[in-house]
């Protein structure tokens, strides 16, 4: 999971669902069961305690780590008989990455007003990360708002004001008056970023809020953005995007910012509370430079493909995706450095493994193919499989659905699922269908303000048309006395990138050999109906990126 905690109360229903005159599934009752048989808790554990064991170094991208967990993804793969689906008949898909480490003793930011001039203070004040080009900009800055122009909603935080050569600044986010689809799809900082350069801005400011705070602490944020980022990179060894100079302002940086106007951070933090849109220019001068250094490196896919078994439809694919690479080894916690990530995302490639089991011993395949994909660079901002989306090894057009596994937390039996994405496509019916024969329910989204919808690798497929789905457990536990929510939420706040995610932790293995047979039976029906998922009529992603017939 890409980064972002959680801390919310939210009143969460839970719908039990009994859809009417759905079908059987194609394929008897008797195969699903075969390959259910397949899918065995212990299995999960070994997969995780391999993946998640110090040896491997937290699997950062580009790092030995990862390279020794990509071998035992592939290995895995091999050993099931699965055919070699990344590059030139092999099992591996190298992604060429930049890799970007911030000189930060080389990085300043400085505001002048009236003469006068105020140097910020490196991680107290602001920080940067993902230096792709040194830059060193001295502009007016003008806020605005959160940045975002959403013409279907006739929002415009640029409205009537020019910002060409200047400093733009604004808040992290999305205004929460805006409806759930358009707020993730807003929030996004390459949205804003692409914006901001339409715009001919010269660089940003992107400030931290009290809800950004919430979920995840400045502290956090420092740390990680002192790792180095990565970016999948074009031909010629670039990030494939590359952003102005920018800087990420703390309340304490934004507080240095506003002083002496006539306009308090509190208030510019209430007026977008409330979703008014707002900019205005300020009476000061920001001074950016931003020094770092950019390597070229190399860290595989993990793809495998078992063939369908209907002439017509073999040549169509259902994607299984999960990220393999975690944060690597960093501050040390307790006296312990290693981030092992053991449930970020040692648990989804434990499930899409005997995911891939269970597909292997149907006793005949299904009728669509389906490939299996490991992916690197998520953590960094999805870039394994947006390379991927970018560069498939089979035509992006075949490929008719996503679904991707993204920390299934085993932290007590498992009841309940929320299905992020199923709102917007076909594939809310056999995520129904599925759930229903399990004994599962199916709930909303109780966390809408993490817009877990843009934060994992379907998101990637989503970007190029692909209907995708990312199912997460729900918080019923089936025991009044053991409270879901405050577990989920306690351990989004200590453990999530922590070196405390690893195999010492709390494990319910049934649980997860539940959820991998609850994504298998999704997957095993999409690929069997004769129609492939479609977006529905309208969908706001499906709009954006569905590409045009
Ligand atoms: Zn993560």
């Amino acid at each position: 999971m890409r980064q972002a905690g959680a801390s919310f109360l939210i009143t969460l229903f839970v719908l039990a669902f009994c859809p009417p005159g759905l079908a059987q599934p194609a394929g008897s009752g008797a195969e699903v069961e075969q390959a259910f048989a397949a899918i065995q808790p212990q299995a999960i554990r070994a997969h995780m305690s391999f993946l998640a064991d110090d040896l491997l170094e937290g699997r950062r991208t580009g790092t030995r780590g990862y390279d020794l967990a990509a071998k035992y993804v592939a290995a895995q793969f091999e050993t099931l008989g699965l055919e070699p689906a990344g590059s030139n008949g092999n099992y591996f898909q190298p992604v060429p990455l930049a890799r970007m480490t911030t000189a930060e003793p080389e990085c300043s930011l400085a505001f002048v007003r009236n003469g006068r001039k105020t140097v910020l203070q490196y991680g107290v004040d602001y920080f940067t990360s993902g230096v792709a080009e040194n830059t060193n900009d001295t502009a007016p800055v003008v806020f605005v708002g959160f940045g975002i122009t959403a013409p279907e909603l006739g929002y415009d935080d640029y409205a009537g004001i020019d910002v060409r050569g200047k400093i733009v600044a604004f808040l992290a986010g999305a205004p929460s008056s805006f409806p759930h689809n358009q707020r993730a799809y807003y929030s996004d900082p390459v949205v804003k970023q692409k914006n901001l350069v339409a715009r001919g801005a010269a660089g940003f400011l992107g400030i931290f809020t009290p809800e950004l705070e919430q979920i995840y602490p400045w502290e956090h944020a420092l740390q990680e953005s002192r790792l180095p980022d990565v970016s999948w990179a074009d031909e010629t060894g670039r990030p494939h995007f590359v952003g102005p100079g920018a800087a990420v302002l703390s309340w304490k940086g934004a507080e240095a910012l506003f002083a002496g106007t006539s306009h308090s951070l509190e208030e510019i933090f209430k007026n977008a509370k409330a979703g008014r849109p707002q900019s205005f220019a300020l009476p000061v001068q920001a001074s950016l430079r931003n020094t770092g250094r950019v390597e070229r490196i190399e860290s595989p896919n993990v793809a495998a493909v078992l063939r369908g078994s209907d002439p017509r439809l073999k040549e169509e694919y259902v994607v299984l995706s999960a990220h393999l690479d975690h944060v690597g080894v960093g501050e040390p916690v307790n006296g312990d450095a290693i981030y092992n990530g053991a449930y970020d995302n040692a648990s989804g490639i434990a499930i899409l493994l005997e995911m891939a089991k269970a597909f292997s011993r149907l006793p005949t395949a299904p009728r669509r193919s389906v490939l299996f994909l490991a992916v690197t660079g998520e953590e960094e901002g999805l870039h394994g499989s947006d390379f991927f989306a970018h560069h498939p090894t089979v035509p992006i057009g075949k490929i008719v659905a996503d679904v991707n596994l993204d920390m299934f937390l085993m932290l007590y039996p498992f009841h309940d699922v929320v299905a992020f994405g199923a709102e917007h496509s076909s594939l809310a019916r056999p995520v129904e269908e599925a759930a229903h024969r399990l004994g599962i329910a199916v709930i909303p989204d109780p966390i809408p303000e993490q817009v877990i919808f843009i934060r994992s690798d379907h998101y990637s497929f989503v970007q190029q048309g692909v209907p995708a789905i990312s199912l997460m457990g729900g918080f019923e536990t089936g025991d009044p006395a053991i409270h879901g929510r405050a577990i989920w939420d306690k351990w989004m706040q200590d453990v999530l990138h922590h070196p405390s995610d690893d195999m010492s932790q709390t494990i319910n293995f049934d649980a997860g050999a539940q959820f991998a047979k609850l994504n298998f039976l999704i997957s095993y029906l999409v690929a069997q109906d004769d129609k492939a998922p479609s977006w529905n009529a309208g969908d706001f992603f499906g709009e954006k990126f569905r590409p045009a017939k």
